[in-house]
């Protein structure tokens, strides 16, 4: 696909108006974009630093058409968005990524199919829509294993690990998740989740970040460590590969992670499985604005808008630890403003509520 070429003065639209949004929109600003950003939320973080704004519904027809016939090329900041928004937004404006593309990343089923596809190793995994079908997935499967929402699941939520027999109760479960098409997942064992953060443009060139550790506490992302330690530069490079195996099939246009567990054999022996795509920046990439000579915010602009891609080395080879400041942490504000070397963002949140994430804190260690 021969790109289109998005002039600095041009109009880069973000659905969607969280802290990734913000940070898309600072980075477009940097390079004399204008941003006008569409979430359903009124004190949504990124209408913050936005030239122009659209607070309405993902699913009005009529706010998002004028949205995109408005502005020059769309992006998005969430998977979440229906797949009907995407057709409508990519008939007014150039969308990247692709509506295919989000399609297939935003249900865990297809996800899975296609990755398996390519040759790369997953979870295994059976589609659940009935309790009966519940059943033969854990006779498939086994236990433990985990039960997830097909859809709409972030951080943990829309989850549970079936260990024991109680734990399979079929009808207790299904009332649980309200009906929703679910996925049932083996359990991996893994010594470690690592995850790599790339970007890939419209000719095809591919630049990735250096491998990520990823360390979750109640399944949200607590501290990226860069570069992953402890495992081989093979196993690294390995990572790479499959993520631009992922970025070519999908003929992607943006930056992408993928989310991986990282599993030891008893002889030492690394493995790598995925466990899903972001169609989007993702948190395990914050550590780039400070720590790699081209933000991944910056990169996913210059892929969108059909420039160059930059460089994705780390600043002085340094070794970078990300920190999320989630719930009450961010009350360490001041402290951190005044640590010499720790580089602070704020995403403007209000209140300060258990699990959300107020901003993150990025350190290059020597
Ligand atoms: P996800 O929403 O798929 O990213 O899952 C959130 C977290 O749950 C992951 O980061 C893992 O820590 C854990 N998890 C998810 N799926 C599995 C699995 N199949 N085996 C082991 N742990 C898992």
């Amino acid at each position: 696909m021969s790109p289109k070429i998005i002039e600095p003065g041009c109009t880069l639209g973000i659905v969607g108006g969280g802290q990734l949004g913000r940070m898309i929109a600072l980075a477009a600003a940097e390079c004399g974009l204008k941003v006008h950003v569409y979430g359903p939320d009124a004190d949504s973080p990124a209408f913050d630093v936005a030239a122009s704004i659209t607070c309405s519904a993902y699913d009005d027809a009529e706010a998002l058409a004028r949205f995109a016939a408005g502005v020059d090329v769309v992006t998005y900041e969430f998977e979440n968005i229906p797949r009907e928004t995407a057709d409508l937004l990519a008939r007014h404006a150039p969308l990247h990524p692709s509506a295919a593309a989000l399609a297939t990343t935003q249900d865990r089923l297809s996800e899975k199919d296609f990755i398996n596809r390519l040759g790369i190793p997953t979870a295994p995994f059976r589609a659940v829509d009935t309790p009966d079908d519940f059943g033969r997935a854990l006779d498939a499967i086994g236990r433990p294993a985990v039960l997830k929402t097909r859809r709409f699941g972030y951080d943990g939520k829309g989850q549970r690990i079936i260990r024991t027999e109680a734990d399979a109760d079929r009808n207790a479960i299904f009332a649980e998740f309200g009906g929703a098409a679910l996925i049932l997942e083996g359990f991996v064992a893994f010594e470690r989740e690592v995850s790599v953060v790339a970007a890939r443009a419209a000719d095809g060139s591919f630049a990735a970040f250096d491998l990520c550790e990823n360390e979750h506490r109640d399944h949200i992302l607590a501290v990226t460590r860069v570069p992953a330690p402890g495992i081989a530069p093979e196993t690294a490079r390995e990572a790479v590969g499959i993520a631009k195996t992922i970025a070519d099939a999908l003929d992607y246009v943006g930056v992408l992670a993928v989310e991986m567990f990282l599993v030891r054999e008893a002889d030492g022996t690394e493995r790598l499985v995925v466990n899903e795509i972001a169609p989007r920046v993702h948190n395990s990439g914050h550590w780039t604005i400070e720590g790699a000579a081209t933000s991944q915010f910056s990169q996913h602009v210059r892929a969108v808008c059909g420039w160059p891609l930059g460089d994705p080395s780390r600043t002085g080879g340094l070794r970078v630890e990300m920190q999320n400041l989630i719930g009450g942490e961010v009350a360490a504000w001041m402290a951190l403003l005044a640590e010499p070397g720790a580089h602070l963002h704020l995403y403007g949140k209000g209140e300060a509520r258990p699990g959300r994430k107020m901003g993150h804190v990025t350190r290059l260690i020597a």
